[in-house]
Formats: C-alpha cells, sequence, structure tokens
C-alpha cells in the first residue's frame, strides 16, 4: 500500500482543519488535509463573530475571504414580543474586531481549503480517515478514497479537525455526553425578497419564538437568507404535519415578526434537521495528536459560537504543535485544554442563561447600563477569553446577579 510521509496530517478541511494546516504549514513544516466530501459541501454555522477573525488572518486567510464578498456583520439582533436588544460589535468592552461576516459555508471553507492549496498544503477530498495506529507521538493512518482504494500517511503529529466526524475519540472511545439537554433545528435559505432595511442585512436576529424556542435570521450578500427554528425535540414532535416544508412554513406563520417577511417565500432546498448535536470529549489531545474545533465540544447555535471556538482553538493548537515539532516541551493542560475551557465555559454559561430565560431579564431590560452592555457584546463578539471583562471572569456569578438587581428595580418601579 502507498504510503506518503509528512510532519503534521489534518482531518477535515472545515475552519478548524483549515486554519491549524495554515499556521502549521507557514512554519516550514510538510502538512496535508484529508477531507471526506467534495467541496463545496453544505454545513451549518453561518453566522461568523468577530473573534474569529484574528485567526482567519493569522491563518492567511482574510483577503481572499474578502474577495468573496461575503455578508458583513457588524452585530446582533434580538427581538422578543416586539422589544428589540440590538448589540453592535464597534460598542463593546474589549479591543477587538468591530465586524465579521454571515457566510454560505460551503462557500466560506471552500474558499479556505482554497487558499491552503495556494499556500503548498494538498487537501485529498474524497478521503475518509478509517484507521489510526500510533506508535508513540508518530502515527500511521489510513484512508480511502471515494472507490474504497486505501491508502496510509506516515505523520509526526495528527490535528483532528473532522467536525461532526469526531475521527480521534470515535476510534478511541473519548466520546463524552454534552451537559446540555437535547436540541433540535429546522433550517433552510429563503429568497429573501422582502427582507427589512430596518438594521439587516448587516447583522443577524435572533428572535424569541416562546420559551425555550428561539429563530435563527441570517442575511446573505446574495439576497438569501438563512432561517432556522431551534428548540427542544417535543415542540418539533407537536409541530409535525408530515413534511418539513410544510412544517417550517407552519412556525413561519406562527411567529408574528417574521409572517408577512416570509410569506409563501421561497425555499432554496428542503428544510433540514439537527438533533443532539451537543457533545463533548473525555480529553483534547494525546501523545501524537490534538483535537480542535467541533471535536473538542459543540454547545450551541444561539450564540454562533461554533465557528469562533474551531478557528480559535486550532489557531492556539497549532501554535503549541509547531513548538512540539521543534522539540520544545508542552504542556498541553495547561496551554490548550485550561484556556480552551474557559472559552467553553464561558459561553456555556450564556447558553443556559438564555435557555432559562435570565438573559431575557437582561437583553430586553428598560434602561439597560451601556458599560455592562458593552461587556456583553464582547462575549457575544467572542471575546471569551478576555479576564479584564467582568462577564467573563466571573461569568457563572455575574449574569445572574445582574438578572436579580434588574428584577428587584422592576418591582420596585411597579
Ligand atoms: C443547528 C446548528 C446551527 C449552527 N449555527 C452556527 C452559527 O451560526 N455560527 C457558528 O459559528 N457555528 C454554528 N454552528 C456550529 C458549526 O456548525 C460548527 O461549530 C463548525 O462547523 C465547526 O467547524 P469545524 O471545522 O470544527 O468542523 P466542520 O465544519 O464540521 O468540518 C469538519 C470537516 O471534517 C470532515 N470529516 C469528517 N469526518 C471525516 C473523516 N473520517 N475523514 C476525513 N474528513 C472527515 C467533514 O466532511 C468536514 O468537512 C451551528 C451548529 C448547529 C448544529
Amino acid at each position: 500500500m502507498k504510503t506518503e510521509k509528512v510532519d503534521v496530517l489534518v482531518i477535515g478541511a472545515g475552519p478548524s482543519g483549515t486554519v491549524a494546516a495554515a499556521i502549521i504549514k507557514k512554519a516550514g513544516f510538510s502538512v496535508r488535509i484529508v477531507e471526506k466530501m467534495k467541496f463545496p459541501r453544505f454545513v451549518i454555522g453561518e453566522s461568523l463573530l468577530p473573534r474569529c477573525m484574528e485567526a482567519l488572518e493569522e491563518a492567511g486567510f482574510l483577503e481572499a475571504v474578502k474577495a468573496k464578498g461575503f455578508q458583513e456583520k457588524f452585530g446582533a439582533k434580538f427581538v422578543k414580543n416586539g422589544k428589540v436588544c440590538d448589540f453592535l460589535f464597534a460598542e463593546q468592552f474589549t479591543p477587538g474586531w468591530s465586524w465579521t461576516w454571515q457566510v454560505p459555508r460551503g462557500e466560506f471553507d471552500k474558499t479556505l481549503a482554497d487558499t491552503c492549496e495556494t499556500m503548498g498544503i494538498p487537501v485529498s477530498y474524497e478521503s475518509t480517515v478509517t484507521g489510526i495506529v500510533f506508535n508513540g507521538s508518530d502515527s500511521v493512518t489510513t484512508v480511502e478514497d471515494s472507490n474504497g482504494n486505501p491508502s496510509q500517511i506516515a505523520a509526526r503529529f495528527i490535528v483532528d479537525g473532522s467536525g461532526y466526524g469526531r475521527v480521534i475519540p470515535r476510534l478511541f472511545n473519548m466520546d463524552k455526553p454534552s451537559n446540555l439537554p437535547p436540541r433540535k433545528a429546522l433550517f433552510t435559505h429563503v429568497v429573501d425578497t422582502k427582507r427589512s432595511l430596518d438594521g439587516e442585512p448587516n447583522r443577524i436576529t435572533i428572535i424569541v419564538h416562546q420559551k425555550g424556542i428561539w429563530i435563527w435570521v441570517i442575511p446573505f450578500s446574495d439576497g438569501n437568507t438563512s432561517l432556522g427554528f431551534v428548540g427542544e425535540p417535543d415542540f418539533f414532535k407537536a409541530t409535525e404535519c408530515g413534511n418539513t416544508e410544510q412544517q417550517l412554513r407552519d412556525l413561519i406563520a406562527s411567529e408574528p415578526y417574521l409572517k408577512e417577511r416570509m410569506k409563501d417565500v421561497e425555499f432554496v432546498f428542503e428544510p433540514r434537521v439537527l438533533e443532539s448535536y451537543s457533545v463533548s470529549t473525555t480529553r483534547f489531545y494525546g501523545d501524537g495528536f490534538v483535537l480542535t474545533g467541533n471535536v473538542t465540544e459543540f454547545l450551541d447555535p444561539v450564540f454562533s459560537s461554533g465557528v469562533t471556538l474551531a478557528t480559535v482553538s486550532s489557531q492556539l493548537a497549532a501554535h503549541l504543535v509547531i513548538k512540539k515539532l521543534h522539540g520544545q516541551p508542552v504542556d498541553w493542560d495547561v496551554d490548550y485544554t485550561q484556556p480552551m475551557m474557559q472559552g467553553v465555559d464561558t459561553f456555556r454559561t450564556y447558553v443556559m442563561a438564555w435557555y432559562d430565560g435570565t438573559l431575557d431579564t437582561i437583553f430586553f431590560a428598560d434602561d439597560p447600563v451601556k458599560e455592562i452592555q458593552d461587556m456583553i457584546c464582547s462575549v457575544l463578539a467572542g471575546y471569551v477569553w478576555d479576564t479584564n471583562n467582568p462577564y467573563v471572569k466571573d461569568h457563572h456569578r455575574a449574569i445572574p446577579k445582574l438578572a436579580k438587581l434588574i428584577r428587584i428595580r422592576d418591582t420596585m418601579n411597579t
């Protein structure tokens, strides 16, 4: 069987795989990406956060992405019963990027992978990793092409950025259930001819449909908009009617904020369903490999954290892989797992506070305090590693405490 030798094998050509590959390649190492699918391929996760721009910039991707003319994103608007809470990334506590993009991921991910190829990183499409044998930190990976023909890749290190494929956790029994309850999403892209000019298209809108059920509206620069309902599986079961297109149309008609704009709207594809997508893993690294992006942990779509966690984890991991390949010691717990968990746990607090209604109290409060809004805005921009921000450093306590103060104030005012 043919065996190729590389310094680093990257599994998956999504944002996490490509960011890691580019940074490691720039440091002078040989890298190969293997990708199961043919690109462009569909994947959900279309609203980015400003923090991911730093990772895209370091990987050398910004110019190529800019050239695509994707929709610029300047903020996020939350809507509930006619009340609006608008976060603008230009008004935030943490110094950093004030904008990012809303992207159809097929095209966005292809742009990143194509840029990798121009940097001299070969990408093998329609090539699936089926097995890995480690010998210390060296490894031999078996890859099958679309005709089932196997080949082998000997690598000094593996970056597993296989997303929902979860290659290494599955091969080595490292999957761990998430501590978030199972949720479901029903979504499509629509031809958004009645797009409102009220703050759109340069931001996303998140609508609270009812307790625990919310809707994403993510406009793209081509006039289409991504639209999805998210919530407990029971909610979808109760609204089932035999086909997902009619179910989504019925749901749209039941939402006052959308029913006129999306009435008789054309769906670009039959609505898709994703379920129980939150998942975790027992560890983020091992001898000869590191897990990045969704493979480490995926929480929830509500704050668009997925691609940011994917790219930031890869940015961090790439630097540690480079150190390791240079023969320097790496403390993966201190330098990788702990910082990544700091970010993941901050988002987790906000996700839980979203679903239990605590964030509703804060987002839709009358007379919000600007300084606090700016601190929360930084979290929503993905700056979840800035421990100068009290709403990052003390996220567990700060959010419930603020909601409690707002409730007390509102009770006193009535
Ligand atoms: C309903 C929903 C909505 C979401 N919305 C958002 C959002 O608005 N914003 C956001 O930032 N995130 C969102 N996400 C999360 C987002 O989808 C992911 O976090 C993001 O795609 C992770 O990137 P990644 O590079 O880790 O993985 P991926 O983008 O999934 O890329 C992994 C790649 O690995 C390849 N692969 C898999 N198995 C193998 C194998 N055996 N061999 C070779 N290659 C393999 C796959 O084909 C894939 O191309 C959402 C998620 C869900 C479920």
